[in-house]
């Protein structure tokens, strides 16, 4: 792909990163300035100084989890997964559709970047997401193609990326248009990726559970081919642990956080997974055999954390049924120190049965 969406280049006074940044409440973006990009935010940091219990990418190994996780292959190659998909977001452009009183609303229509974290969780070759605005796209949609000259045309062979976030990272698809996914940015001090996903649009999201789900582009194949099998074994492996540490008296519960703290280089965190929230009142449409939850956790998490995605290890001892399927997001920090998540779906299915992956339905997001 060109450089073109590389780096926006935007002029940004720290004046101006720091106002917007105090614009998010307790959620955790990093907001960039001109040559004040993640790395100094990273050395000035008064949330976590020193970023102690922050494990880069490069360093994670198995005897960082704890016991007994720590010596089951499945765990450690799920922690292994969640990695290698966690990606870094930088959005260059706030929506003017922030509604006021939302992270970042005072700066609406304004190009001011900010960062934040997520997972893909699923890629799919030639596949037109078709965009609300015009579903007779035969070839790529993404940003680059939309600004190739006419001869070169639009790419006929992609891939595009499913990757879930919070919603206040990237709020629609105007903002999801001009954001950029960042992978394999595992070195620390490394500050740019040369394997980069292209935004095209929202597909879905819901405001209250702040979790969105966005849609990515890319032209290279073996990228594609490398994030479909990746997070195809993230969810099997998922499924697999359905019937492993049912009980939390033996088997406590941890927060697992893969995230890009200031938009700097990727870290785990690991902390305990300390309450579970049910918020089925959030949702039109609820089933009675279903539960939408967000989770608390003493995880630790800084500006840049927002969107990054959590595995909880173990679960709660509900009836056997408890499917942790799908990754939560984290969304901010309470003033209790502790972390709390997005919504997400807990699917309920019987471990005592085979999982029928057929019996899921279709989510309303
Ligand atoms: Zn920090
Ligand atoms: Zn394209």
């Amino acid at each position: 792909m060109n450089e073109r969406a590389e780096y926006h280049q935007e002029k940004v006074s720290l004046a101006l990163a720091e106002a917007k940044s105090a614009d998010q409440g307790h959620v955790e973006c990093n907001v960039w300035a001109e040559g004040h990009e993640g790395s100094k935010n990273w050395k000035v940091c008064t949330k976590n100084p020193g970023h102690i219990g922050f494990i880069p990418a490069t360093q994670f190994s198995p005897d960082l989890l704890p016991s007994p996780y720590n010596q089951d292959t499945e765990v450690i190659e799920l922690v292994r997964l969640q990695i290698e998909l966690t990606v870094r977001l930088r959005v260059h452009f706030t929506s003017n559709a922030r509604p006021h009183g939302y992270t970042f609303s005072k700066f609406k229509g304004q190009h001011i970047p900010h960062t934040g974290s997520g997972i893909v969780f699923g890629a799919f070759y030639n596949f037109p997401p078709a965009p609300p605005d015009n579903k007779s796209y035969k070839a790529c949609p993404c940003q680059v193609c939309d600004e190739a000259p006419p001869k070169a045309g639009r790419k006929l062979e992609w891939w595009s990326v499913e990757v879930r976030t919070a919603k206040h990272v990237t709020y629609d698809t105007e903002e999801t248009k001009t954001t950029i996914a960042d992978l394999n940015l595992d070195q620390p001090g490394q500050m740019v990726s040369t394997t980069r996903l292209y935004g095209i649009s929202l597909a879905t999201s819901h405001a209250d559970g702040d979790i969105a789900r966005i849609l990515f582009a890319t032209h290279d194949e073996a990228v594609g081919q490398r994030l479909a099998k990746a997070s195809r074994q993230f969810d099997m492996l998922s499924a697999s642990l359905l019937r492993k540490y049912r009980d939390p008296d033996r088997f406590p519960l941890y927060a697992v956080i893969c995230s890009h703290p200031h938009g700097c280089s990727k870290q785990v965190t690991i902390g305990s997974r300390t309450g579970r929230l049910v918020v089925n009142q959030k949702v039109e449409g609820a089933q009675p055999n279903e539960e939408w939850t967000e989770h608390i956790y003493t995880t630790p998490t800084c500006e840049g954390s927002s969107g990054a995605p959590i595995v909880i290890l173990g679960r709660e001892k509900i009836s056997g049924r408890h499917w942790h399927m799908i990754s939560h997001v984290h969304r901010e920090a309470l003033p209790s120190g502790q972390g709390h998540s997005g919504m997400t779906l807990e699917c309920f299915v019987n471990t005592d049965q085979p999982v029928d992956n057929n019996s899921s339905r279709a989510l309303p997001i």
